[in-house]
């Protein structure tokens, strides 16, 4: 076969042994080399006819004989589309036949020759096997060709540089050509949807104009670039072809052939035919196209139009080139001459779509020309615009351009969109969704308008906006999917979606299908379960496990397939990982590539190595990393596996650019960038390589420059998505849980292969039905039920349905009932399910230490406050759904214990194993469960009433003795509970378990207390006061929850501050019960400055909010909860009396036990309580005083100005804010911000201090109370705020002020201790919130050289402290501030010495020894060092309470050597509490490169426990050089803590206090905004970067004002 017919057929021979045939063409018509076409073969052709009203042409088409019967497409095609194109052209069709023929290879999709189309078979032959795709493909690619007969062969560019031309317009006229023969295929939609493609791959700055030189060979082939030369190409004869409207552009084009027919031209030819064209039909407006095509043809890129209102009668135009990229600015003087057509639309109107009127009216007349000129242009609308009036422009893309409006018009876009989705066409729908994502992803316009604009896809049913949608959205998805707030906007894609595939489904369904549906629906599903839609999820889940389980293979798509493999292996848990690993191995499935996919699609790190490394062997290993990084979990497992097997990947030294810039792409910060720079600085590149790493590094910095600008809009958007449409975590409440019997046989150890650390569990829950539904509803999270074994027990028959869906989110399982329940009826739904014990320290968990032997002894424990009962049984996992439990454990026979709330009342043993039953509990809240199976031994007693009390813990512990104080303690304090709270401990015992792993201090669990093990264990011998006490307070305030929390429970976690902050200020009442000496009650006020601090910066919050998601209720367990709490707890019980708050208490209890209760029912049996004593008059109820409290952040101060003339004193209040910068100062807000406050006060005259003396009350709505002061001198001070009874600090005028110092320095101890330390830390706070002088502070320490006491240097020391890191960079300053407080503490220091001293004063020998062996003070130096010496040499322990100190000291001015004795000493230690305090000591030295040594064991899991790693990292915080490693320490590890400790809100939250916050200077400032804004991922730590950032800013202002009046005073005062 040839161009031509066969002109003679000759056969010669034999000749060589064979047959030959000679074949004879005709001549060609004048023709180009390359059109010229040969093809030899023994293919098989069908033949049919054309015809058209210009000529009947033969048509064949040919392939592979045994590809006959798969022909009909390609036949049917060509004849149409010939007589079609006959007729689009008005010319004949030059040749008299026309032959197609389909080869196996074929380097391009197909080529025009002139009258001999050969093609790619794959392109060319179709049976009903075939796919979508591929019939598309076909008639597309025939209808390109066939175009050519005429465009490019008839009439042919003189050179190469014009290819666009050829290719441009044959892309062009292949969608008019295939549309006219497959009408239903919206094939001119389909143009729409790749130039959206198109647009968006020509907005980077490395683009390149369609028309470009080229002569070489290598360059001419350069230029069959698709996207450019054919796609954008298109789009530009697409303009040409609404410029001119579609007739006198088809009339030109016959012109066009007509005067060029065998000939060559150059592009500009085109546009004079299409000038004269214009001129002929009257229709050229004066328009010149040469410059105006060459302005889109010799540029690269392409604009975006700025549409602006000025006022209602005219708008502002205006372009620039369009670039996605933002980190690059567009040529500024690069401009387009663009045919702007727009129209005007009613907002709700719902006539004829735009498309129709676009089609309909003659469009030349409504183009806008805008040319020459960047520069912003006004026009005249000569019509007013409404506010209900919307602009659309660029009707069907007519331009290829962006248009940008102002965010009205957007918003009214959107508005239309979601009132009436039809009024804009499909295409223009497509058109708004690609323009706002580019838009925002170029930084043009919000992200929230690109967020609000696709809120009506929730009507959406079209393919074409979907399938622009779902190719756009991924940069979203991408940039958020490590983000706190990817859940809610999961939610949020989740709901977009629903409806769409609701209709589509995952099943071609040829009977309600539209056609184009099918388009889109692989993609559909798998964004689908991409975002968790639950049908989705669970068809996933379904079609896996047919196929898994038993090999049913499902008719779907195989890309299905790889959807259902990926969700549930992301989805699922290890084991359904293993599954599919193995299924593998033994596959020759067609599905294997789908499962290998699958694989990837992990959650878990080891899995996802394993399969790289699996796949590394077997070769594929670059698809292997493509597929494991299109997972959000995924991204830096692959870029590490990269990483780390450079040198095999990259075999051969190419070709690895796609997957290089892929990764790359995927990566998402600047630490990441710097990784990338690091890594390939020396690796050896090719050219090509490079280049593409290069474009992808500006893609990465470009996503950066979006995140960090971007996020936190798009995070306010989210906030308030969940206030419109939330997610609901609470349960249904149709369904009240009974009780619940629950077995459970954990595998602990490794021993058990592939049970290890796993637990079979059998539950039965016990519920009412309260209102009839079919529906059960309740929590599980990883694990894995058993649906087989679902059952039902109930007296109506009722039947349970043997699946169940799963929602990720809100950990809901929803099974489902045959029939609806009864109400009022019971129901017993049974199941058996399996889970792991998991390392995590949440949930059911594993925890080790190792025995006497060195062995690793392992033992498995639960922590399930707030929300993680769930993951180890199915239940009703929210404190207001109380139910009893029953539970039995069985115990391998290698375990001597198992524990649980209640006694133990049965052991049976059953071969290897023990089956122990517990006594059932009385009604609980899930959260209090609690079970340990482990080879702990414990120790008991009895209260006086007859508890028995027990403390569990490893043997080494309990045999040590160190289990015998808070043996005593618990016992003592039961008793002390039952008598304060005048009712009966309500358990028949109380377990106090040490584990050697747990996050928190312990948890109350009732009856079953667990403790980390420094929070339970004291060794009189080792350990200092300091633990003592701890255990102490610990003990005291867990069993305090036993009645509080436990036997009457906060409704909902927003009331979690009362349950903590009750126990946390009844622990004191508990240890001051047991340990009188230690003056506990005194001590509260100091232990609380931290929380006074916290909450006078704006970045605190109230102590009462809503909650509703687990990582909301977790946040709660802040400082704030506990000790602000119990503060306002405290105050309370100070201003209604002891008799009143525990009358109160009590009844309540009483009246809610074993049952829930909210705050107010507690105000409400304070409030009658109050009333009954008279202890609060009847114009006040504790409502609304504790309101002002719980309600909102902060607390106020008192100022009281003293008249002394009038001989009374005015009290005002305000909101006291540590900020002087603060704005809120200056609002409305600030002012109105008030208390009710419950003001005491004194004076010399009567210096009694009166904790519960009645209060004068202020209240939120006095502008001041006057007190009268008739009985006061003048020469003698007032001072307010008893023991510090409220929450609040007090300032006083100058005079008073003087007064008190006087006194303080006469005879400070008629002030009461804790009002001596109020006024030090007030008017150190005062201070430095600039509302009085910052000297006032320094001027009261001065009597400190006569202060005996603790308390009041507890305060002091913080003040002092903090002037003194404030100041530590100016050396003169900080030399006198050493001198002053040598000076200051020199009598203190002599008098409390190094020997033993009262127990109230070891806190205070403690911190002066450690002030002043800190400032360098000669005597303390040679002090520790002596002991320490002694200890080395002599083996003389040190004393308890000095080690650290003595640590320190002799680091601090010790040699290298000194310190890495004592750091190897302290990595061979075992006992973890002397580890620590070792370790900070350590951290005292002076060395960067020590103190790096420390930062880096701080995350080596054989020296420092896991739990410990943010402790120690801040011991090295303590120091300015200390300060300066440990911030670096923090920015380069931040994605490794927060992989380890991001799950607890205390720790990171901590660390990052204590790291920044003597940090001071403006460059520190910046360094942590940048940290803070470039980490997406601060999760629980958000609030303490909020909180770090004012602190930082704080300390700098405060640097800048004070550190020159203090050198003075300092100076002026040695
Ligand atoms: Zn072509
Ligand atoms: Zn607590």
């Amino acid at each position: 076969m040839s161009n031509m017919p066969i002109n003679k057929t000759t056969q010669i021979g034999p000749k060589d042994g064979y047959n030959w045939t000679l074949t004879e063409f005709e001549e060609t018509v004048q023709m180009s080399t390359y059109l010229v076409a040969i093809l030899v073969s023994d293919f098989k052709c069908k033949s049919g006819v054309s015809n058209s009203s210009y000529s009947n042409v033969d048509v064949k088409v040919c392939a592979r004989p045994n590809a006959e019967d798969k022909l009909d497409l390609a036949l049917n095609s060509s004849v149409d589309i010939l007589g079609f194109f006959e007729e689009y052209y008005k010319v004949k069709y030059p040749l008299e036949k026309l032959d197609h023929a389909g080869v196996p290879d074929f380097k391009y999709g197909a080529m025009e020759n002139w009258g001999l189309a050969i093609y790619r078979e794959v392109y060319f032959i179709f049976d009903e096997k075939s796919t979508q795709t591929t019939e598309i493909n076909v008639v597309r690619i025939i209808a390109h060709e066939i175009s050519h007969m005429w465009f490019g062969n008839l009439v042919t560019p003189k050179w190469w540089d014009d290819l666009w031309l050829n290719e441009g317009f044959a892309r062009f006229a292949e969608h008019v050509g295939s549309d006219a023969v497959k009408k239903h295929w919206r094939m001119y939609d389909r143009l729409f949807d790749l130039l959206l493609g198109v647009i968006q791959s020509d907005s980077t700055e490395e683009t390149r104009a369609v028309s470009s030189d080229v002569n070489t060979p290598e360059e001419i082939d350069a230029n069959i670039n698709p996207t450019i030369t054919y796609g954008k190409g298109s789009a530009i004869v697409k303009m040409l072809s609404y410029i001119l409207g579609d007739d006198t552009f088809r009339n030109g084009l016959k012109n066009y052939f007509e005067t060029f027919e065998y000939q060559n031209v150059d592009q500009s030819d085109l546009w004079r035919i299409m000038n004269e064209q214009m001129k002929l039909e009257n229709k050229s407006h004066g328009v010149d196209l040469l410059p105006v095509m060459t302005s889109w043809t010799k540029q690269k890129g392409h604009p975006v139009v700025t549409i602006k209102r000025i006022n209602d009668t005219h708008i502002s135009v205006k372009q620039n080139r369009f670039l996605t990229d933002s980190t690059v600015s567009g040529l500024s003087d690069t401009f387009w001459q663009i045919p702007l057509s727009f129209s005007i639309e009613e907002l709700g109107s719902s006539g004829q779509s735009l498309t129709n009127k676009i089609n309909s009216t003659n469009l030349f007349d409504k183009f806008l020309w805008i040319s020459n000129t960047t520069e912003e242009t006004i026009i005249n609308l000569n019509r007013t615009l409404t506010d209900s009036n919307f602009l659309i422009a660029n009707l069907d893309m007519a331009v290829f351009c962006r248009i940008n409006y102002d965010e009205k018009d957007w918003k009214i876009i959107a508005e239309q969109l979601l009132t009436n989705t039809q009024e804009l066409s499909a295409r223009t729908r497509a058109q708004l969704i690609s323009d706002v994502f580019s838009l925002s992803q170029a930084l043009y316009i919000s992200p929230e308008i690109a967020l609000n604009h696709i809120r009506y896809l929730e009507n959406e049913l079209d393919y074409l906006p979907w399938s622009v949608f779902l190719e756009r959205v991924k940069y979203f998805t991408g940039q958020l999917d490590s983000t706190e707030i990817y859940i809610p906007f999961k939610k949020y894609l989740q709901k977009l979606v629903k409806p769409y595939y609701q209709k589509l489904g995952w099943i071609d369904n040829p009977v309600t299908d539209d056609w184009n549906d099918r388009v889109v629906r692989n993609r559909l599903v798998e964004f689908a379960c991409q975002v968790e839609l639950a049908d989705c999820l669970s068809q996933a889940r379904s079609i896996y496990n047919d196929f898994i389980d038993s090999g049913i293979q499902i008719n779907v798509p195989s890309f299905l397939y790889r959807v259902a493999f990926c969700s549930s292996i992301e989805q699922g848990n290890d084991a359904d990982f293993e599954k599919l690993f193995e299924k593998i191995k033994n596959t020759d499935s067609n599905l294997k590539s789908s499962m290998l996919y699958g694989l990837s699609c992990s959650k878990s790190t080891a899995n996802l190595n394993k399969y790289l490394n699996d796949q590394m062997s077997s070769n594929s290993v670059i698809s292997a990393i493509r597929n494991v990084l299109s997972k959000p979990s995924g991204v830096y497992v692959a870029w590490n596996f990269f990483k780390q097997n450079w040198e095999n990947i990259y075999k051969d030294g190419s070709g690895i650019s796609g997957i290089v810039s892929d990764l790359v792409k995927k990566l998402k910060t600047q630490s990441d960038l710097n990784d990338i720079e690091s890594f390939f600085s020396d690796k050896n590149l090719t050219q090509g390589d490079r280049e593409s790493l290069n474009v992808a590094k500006n893609q990465l910095l470009s996503n950066i420059k979006w995140f960090s600008q971007e996020f936190n809009s798009i995070k306010n958007w989210t906030s308030g998505l969940n206030i419109g449409n939330q997610v609901n975590y609470r349960l249904p409440t149709n369904l009240i849980p009974n009780s619940y019997d629950i077995k459970i046989q954990p595998y602990i150890g490794d021993s058990w292969k592939d049970k290890a650390f796993t637990f079979d569990g059998a539950i039965s829950i016990n519920f009412t039905c309260a209102e009839p539904t079919k529906k059960i509803i309740f929590h599980a999270i990883d694990l894995d039920l058993d649906t087989d074994t679902f059952t039902i027990e109930s007296t109506d028959d009722n039947e349970i349905e043997k699946m169940f869906t799963e929602d990720k989110i809100t950990n809901f399982i929803e099974l489902n009932l045959k029939k609806e329940c009864q109400k009022g009826s019971d129901y017993v739904l049974k199941m058996n399910y399996t889970g792991s014990i998991i390392k995590n320290l949440y949930g059911f968990y594993r925890s080790s230490y190792k025995n006497e032997l060195d062995e690793t002894e392992y033992l498995a424990t639960t922590h399930f406050q707030p929300t993680d009962a769930r993951r180890a049984f199915p239940c009703f996992d929210e404190p207001a759904l109380k139910a009893s439990f029953k539970l039995t454990i069985m115990r391998h026979k290698n375990f001597s214990s198992s524990i649980f709330n209640t006694p133990l009342t049965k052991s049976s043993p059953n071969g290897d194993w023990f089956e122990d039953e517990f006594a059932e509990t009385p009604k609980m809240s899930t959260y209090l469960v609690a079970f340990v199976v482990s080879n702990f031994k414990k120790i008991t007693n009895q209260t006086s009433k007859g508890i028995e009390v027990e403390v569990f813990g490893r043997p080494e512990k309990i045999e040590n003795g160190e289990g015998d104080f808070s043996l005593r303690e618990s016992q003592l304090i039961l008793d002390f509970f039952e008598n304060y709270f005048n009712l009966p401990y309500p358990l028949a015992k109380s377990s106090q378990i040490g584990v050697p792993d747990f996050n928190a201090g312990a948890m109350e669990n009732w009856g079953a207390v667990i403790y980390r093990e420094t929070a339970l264990f004291y060794n009189p011998k080792t350990d200092a006061l300091v633990n003592k006490q701890r255990v102490s307070s610990v003990v005291s305030h867990e069993l305090a929850h036993q009645w509080f929390g436990n036997l009457v429970t906060p409704d909902w976690w927003n009331d979690i501050w009362l349950n903590e902050g009750f126990a946390s200020w009844v622990e004191y009442l508990g240890v001051n019960y047991t340990h009188p000496e230690w003056n506990f009650l005194d001590l509260f006020y100091v232990q609380k400055l931290k929380v006074m601090e916290l909450d006078s910066l704006e970045s605190s919050h109230s102590v009462s909010f809503d909650v509703n998601d687990p990582g909301e209720i977790n946040s709660l367990f802040d400082k704030i909860s506990y000790d602000k709490g119990s503060s306002i707890i405290r105050m309370m019980n100070a201003f209604l009396t002891e008799k009143t708050f525990r009358s109160g208490v009590s009844d309540y209890l009483k009246d809610f036990a074993y049952k829930n209760a909210k705050q107010d029912d507690l105000w409400q049996y304070l409030t009658n309580q109050s009333y009954v004593d008279g202890s609060l008059d009847k114009n006040l109820n504790v409502k609304d005083i504790m309101d002002t409290w719980t309600l909102k952040k902060g607390y106020p101060y008192v100022m009281v100005e003293r008249k002394y003339a009038e001989k009374e004193m005015v009290l005002t209040q305000k909101w006291f804010l540590l900020n002087p910068a603060s704005k809120i100062k200056d609002t409305e807000e600030y002012n109105n911000y008030k208390w009710y406050i419950p003001f005491t006060f004194t004076s010399l005259e009567d210096p009694i201090f009166d904790f519960e003396k009645k209060p004068t009350w202020l209240e939120p709505d006095q502008k001041e109370v006057k007190i009268s002061t008739q009985n006061i001198d003048d020469e003698s001070w007032v001072i307010g705020n008893l023991k510090h009874s409220a929450f609040m600090r007090v300032n006083y005028d100058q005079d008073n002020w003087d007064l008190l110092i006087e006194q303080l320095k006469a005879n400070h101890a008629v002030i009461d201790p804790i009002n001596r330390a109020t006024l030090l830390d007030d008017s150190f706070n005062l201070g430095r919130a600039e509302i009085i002088d910052q000297l006032l502070f320094l001027r009261i320490t001065q009597y400190l050289a006569n202060e005996k006491e603790n308390l009041p240097f507890v305060p002091a020391f913080i003040g002092l402290d903090y002037i003194g890191n404030m100041i530590a960079n100016d050396y003169f300053a900080y030399n006198n501030y050493k001198n002053y407080i040598i000076n200051l503490m020199n009598s203190t220091y002599q008098s409390l010495g190094w020997d033993d001293v009262s127990d109230d004063l070891i806190d205070l020998q403690i911190s002066t020894l450690q002030l002043m062996c800190s400032f360098g003070f000669e005597d303390c130096i040679t002090e520790a060092r002596s002991r320490f010496d002694d200890w080395i040499n002599n083996d003389i322990a040190l004393p308890s309470n000095f080690k650290i100190l003595i640590y320190s000291t002799v680091v601090k001015y010790g040699d290298e050597e000194t310190w890495l004795n004592l750091y190897q000493k302290a990595i061979g230690i075992s006992d973890n509490t002397e580890k620590l305090r070792i370790f900070r000591g350590l951290a005292s030295s002076r060395e960067a490169s020590l103190l790096s040594i420390i930062l880096n064991s701080a995350s080596d899991k054989n020296i420092i426990r896991s739990q410990d790693e943010t402790s120690v990292i801040s011991y090295v915080a303590g120091s300015p050089l200390g300060r300066k490693l440990a911030f670096d320490h923090l920015e380069d590890n931040w994605d490794e803590l927060f992989e380890r400790h991001g799950d607890v809100s205390f720790t990171l939250s901590s660390l990052i206090d204590s790291v920044t916050k003597y940090l001071n200077t403006n460059s520190y400032l910046l360094r942590l905004v940048n940290f803070a804004e470039r980490n997406s991922n601060l999760g629980v730590t958000k609030k303490a970067f909020e909180q770090a950032i004012e602190n930082v800013q704080f300390n700098t202002r405060w640097t800048m004002k004070n550190l020159n009046s203090i050198k003075e005073w300092l100076n002026s005062n040695l």
